[in-house]
């Protein structure tokens, strides 16, 4: 039932992992639906869908809360109150864990790393909008702070804080999630495309690389299931080795250490632009002409670089593909295009293209 802790049965695939989580609690609303994509771009021989995980809910969206549904249930199951966790300032990770954890009664404790260093200069754009609305406590990290010591370290103080000052527990959520029990996230997502036939429907599955979870989990349940699909993650982050020693970590906590991440997965590099988080006017020119073309809205983080990776590949480097029929996994993050960033794009066009007139306009300027 949505929202209540239950015992996890994993599918009878994953069932030989060496490590299982005990409990799950549901948080996405799935099935996520799979439509054809009629991305600009796409040479013809080529079909694209895309699984539409930017549904997986509202403001609780994306692919962060897959994850969640298994590291919160181990934090209710754990009795604990509270929830802590890290990630850059505008991160979705965090603003998934803040909206979950109020929806099961737990305070949302978030380390955002930034270069602001005035409280009041940390604003109400994107993903932090809905961390101040859901009161989730930030504490701003200085950016050089590392998050596996410093941050860990911050993180560690405010449990024994918690603890002394009012005698409840926390739990405490690596960056991105990235922990064991968080590893089921697209695993268990996995038996979702199954069922809906897509080892069956489809050659070739892209996504977005930022912290490399769901890469891992992919490439793990794409093996168990008897690898149909071909993997091909397009970094957003990081270098390419990074993914694949994330998902080589990943394999080694579920008992598939014998496994080698680059016979599962294909990361794909060269597309991260200025750098992570950081947007180039084509990618966001890119991210307007498929809003107005297919109504699909990409984020600025992870699917523009991706989705233009993604075409890039197919026009270019076709024969890295194991087939034709494409499906993209999108990620969400669709609040991070409620910052000031997109404005210039849509406002800085020729006076012909602007699609904002008066009334007294209309009979001027037929469309
Ligand atoms: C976090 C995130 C990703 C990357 O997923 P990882 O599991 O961290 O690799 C991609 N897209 C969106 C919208 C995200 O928030």
């Amino acid at each position: 039932m949505y929202g209540q802790l239950e015992t996890y049965k994993p599918p009878e695939w994953a069932a030989t992992l060496s490590y299982i989580p005990k409990k799950r609690i549901q948080l996405a609303m799935t099935n996520t639906p799979i439509h054809p994509w009629k991305l600009p771009g796409v040479p013809e021989d080529f079909s694209v869908s895309v699984k539409r995980d930017d549904l997986t809910g509202c403001a609780l969206s994306g692919n962060k809360i897959r994850k969640l549904e298994f590291l919160l249930a181990d934090a209710v199951d754990q009795g604990c109150r509270h929830v802590i966790t890290c990630g850059e300032f505008l991160s979705n990770h965090c603003r998934a864990v803040a909206v979950s954890a109020r929806q099961l009664g737990l305070t949302p404790h978030l380390f955002l790393r930034t270069d602001i260093t005035d409280v009041k200069r940390a604003g109400c754009e994107g993903n932090m909008l809905l961390n101040r609305l859901c009161e989730a406590h930030v504490y701003l990290v200085p950016p050089h702070h590392d998050y596996d010591t410093d941050v860990m370290d911050s993180m560690q103080r405010l449990v024994r804080n918690i603890r002394a000052s009012s005698g409840e527990s926390c739990y405490v959520i690596p960056m991105g999630g990235a922990s064991k029990t968080g590893l089921f996230g697209y695993i268990h997502a996995f038996e979702e495309l199954r069922q809906q036939g897509v080892l069956e429907q489809f050659d070739d599955l892209v996504f977005p690389c930022g912290s490399g979870g769901t890469s891992a989990e992919l490439a793990i349940a794409n093996h168990l299931t008897g690898g149909h699909l071909r993997l091909h993650g397009v970094a957003a982050a990081h270098s390419v080795d990074f993914f694949y020693e994330h998902c080589d970590k990943s394999l080694k906590e579920v008992g598939l250490g014998h496994l080698k991440s680059r016979d599962l997965l294909r990361v794909v590099g060269g597309f991260i632009g200025r750098g992570y988080g950081l947007s180039t006017k084509q990618e966001l020119e890119f991210i307007q002409h498929v809003a107005a073309q297919t109504s699909v809205m990409l984020d600025i983080v992870y699917s523009a670089k991706a989705v233009l990776g993604l075409v890039s590949e197919l026009r270019n480097n076709p024969s890295a593909f194991q087939g034709r029929r494409i499906l993209y996994l999108h990620t969400g993050g669709i609040f991070s295009l409620y910052d000031e960033r997109m404005t210039p794009v849509l406002e800085d066009r020729e006076e012909q293209q602007h699609h904002i007139k008066l009334l007294s306009q209309m009979d001027e300027t037929p469309v």
